[in-house]
This record gives structure tokens, sequence and C-alpha cells, in this order.
């Protein structure tokens, strides 16, 4: 008799034509992540990630032998990256033009993976309107010593204090120590306006509890207390984009979660590049369902 063979469900991998190289390098040596594992993770959450990544200028940590060995950020480039890494000239505040990158679909992705990218940071603004943002971004950085349980209650306090002036936001794990509260903007205001407003909001939460919260970057003051980085909202800084990948040990990855969620998580390193099924699953679940869109512009503070 002739034994016909179920074909075993792999998982959706999205096509894509870049050729890489030197799969099996390790490039998280601690979990066994190869090049090739971190291009597979790259192309098969490009349909969750794409929608935060695409179309915004990115900048790259790149670490071509591995996160142990050197690692970069990288801003700019004049086109090593081939046909599917865009380039689009922005003029930066010393009067000289720099291109600066962007992707648009899963070979983008991956053809940064191929040259050595783990992390993807992207701007607030698209290149579509590069002087309008369209998303703030307060990184909450504890000093050493707190625990995530701080964090958390840190970022739902800033939730609350942003609904009260009219702004709905979403947590993100960094990946890292931190989570990010991120609020969605309709393209309006510009850099500076967005920037100002970031400034007088993140300085407001640490007048009203210098004990708790910091607004500066000196690390001096920093001492028990929660960095409220709103640095990351003014033009040409970045901040790492949902599902991107951490250099970090354990291949940890930054994700998008609901406040109801993160009130059970225990860190922000909860989901790895080896979850991409779970995150994939989880990004058309009921609790992440509109997370990251509103339509709505700051209020005049
Ligand atoms: P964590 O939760 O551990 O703080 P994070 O992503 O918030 O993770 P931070 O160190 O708080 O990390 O943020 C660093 C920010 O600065 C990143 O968002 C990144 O976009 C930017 N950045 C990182 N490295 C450089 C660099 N070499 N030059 C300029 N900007 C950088
Ligand atoms: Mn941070
Ligand atoms: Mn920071």
């Amino acid at each position: 008799d002739v034994v016909i063979e179920t074909p075993q469900p792999t998982p959706d991998i999205p096509a894509t034509s870049i050729k890489v190289s030197s799969r099996d390098r390790l490039i998280f040596p601690e979990s066994t992540v190869t090049k090739g594992d971190l291009a597979d993770y790259y192309a098969a959450v490009s349909g969750i990630m794409l929608p935060w990544v695409a179309r915004r200028p990115i900048s790259l940590v790149r670490c071509p032998q591995g996160r142990g060995r050197k690692c970069f950020f990288q801003k700019h480039d004049a086109g090593s990256f081939g046909d599917h890494v865009h380039q689009v000239p922005i003029t930066e505040k010393d009067g000289s033009t720099e291109n600066y990158l962007w992707v648009d679909d899963a070979d983008g992705l991956v053809a940064c993976v191929q040259m050595g990218t783990i992390e993807f940071h992207g701007w607030g603004s698209s290149v579509d309107h590069l002087e309008k943002p369209d998303r703030l971004v307060f990184d909450l950085d504890p000093d050493e010593g707190l625990d995530f349980e701080d964090t958390k209650k840190a970022a739902e306090h800033l939730k609350n204090q942003l609904a009260e002036l009219g702004l709905t936001s979403f947590p993100m794990l960094s990946g890292g120590k931190g989570v990010h509260v991120v609020v969605p903007l309709t393209p309006q205001a510009e850099w500076p306006a967005v920037k100002s407003f970031a400034d007088r909001f993140a300085r407001a939460m640490a007048q009203a509890e210098p004990d708790r919260f910091v607004a500066t970057m000196s690390k001096a003051k920093r001492k028990g207390r929660i960095f409220i980085d709103w640095l990351r909202n003014q033009r040409g800084a970045t901040a790492i984009m949902p599902y991107a990948a951490r250099a970090r040990a354990g291949a940890p990855v930054a994700a998008p979660v609901s406040w109801t969620e993160l009130r059970e998580i225990k860190t922000a390193a909860n989901w790895s590049v080896s979850a991409t099924s779970e995150l994939i699953e989880r990004a058309s679940s009921r609790a992440l369902a509109g997370w990251g869109v509103a339509d709505q512009v700051l209020p005049d503070l």
C-alpha cells in the first residue's frame, strides 16, 4: 500500500527574496539564536511589525559578529543595504543632509538582518510627513534597584495623567528594563510643539512627585527614581520599534501589551524571538485589539 503522508504545517513565514549569509552564525550565543533564526523571526513578524515600522526613518543596532561583540548604532547609509532598504534625505540641525533609512516590507527588514542588524529603532514620524510626528513615546527608565512593579505603576500613572488631558496611550515592554508609554497622534503639530508638550508633561509629573520621578537626564538625580525620558520626542530621536529584538541576553523583544495585561506581567523582557507564534497570535487577540491606534491631537497646555 502507498502511504500518503499528511504535509506538516509549517509556520507561515512570508517569502523573502533576500539571501541571508552565514545563517548558522550565533548572534545570541547564550540562547543559541543564529543569524538565520533572527532573519526568520523578522520575516515571520513582518506582518505585525511593519504597521509600526514601515515608512519611518530607522536607526539600527548592528552587531555583525553577534551581540557579545562590537555593536554600533547606525543612522545613515549611502546604499550598502541594497534595493529593499530605501533612503530619505534629511537636513539636520547643522544644515548638512544625510540619507536616513526606511523599509516597507519583509525584504527590507531581512536585508537589515543580513547586514548584521539586531535592533530596529524608529522616528516618531513617517517619511510622508517627517515634520509632523504621529507618535509620542514616554520611555520610563527605572533607576537600578527599583523593581518592575514600580515601573508598571509609573506607566499606569502616566496613562491616567494623559487620559486627563484627553489622550489615549498604550504600553509597550521595551524588551530591556522599562516600559514605553506610546501616544498615537494624528500628524498635525510639528516637532517643536510636540517636544515642548513632552517636556512640560514630564516635568509636571516630576514636580508633582519628586521622590518618584525625574525628568532630567542627570544620573545623579535618578537615585531610586524613574526617569521619564521624554527626549525620544524630538526631531531625529528614535525609540525601539514594536516587535524589534534587543541585543541583550536571551534575545528579548519589544512587545505591545494591554494595560490589563501589564498588571500581571513580571518583566520588560517577557517575550523573546523564540516566541514567534505566540507574538503573532497575541497581535490579533482581543487584548491587543486597537493597540496603538487613536485619532487625537495634543491639547493646548
Ligand atoms: P530599556 O527599557 O532597557 O531602557 P530602551 O529601549 O528604552 O530599553 P534606553 O537606553 O532607555 O533603551 O533608550 C535608548 C534610546 O536611545 C533608544 O530608544 C534608542 O533609539 C536611542 N539610542 C540608543 N543608542 C543610541 C546611540 N548610540 N545614539 C543615539 N541614540 C541611541
Ligand atoms: Mn528606556
Ligand atoms: Mn531612555
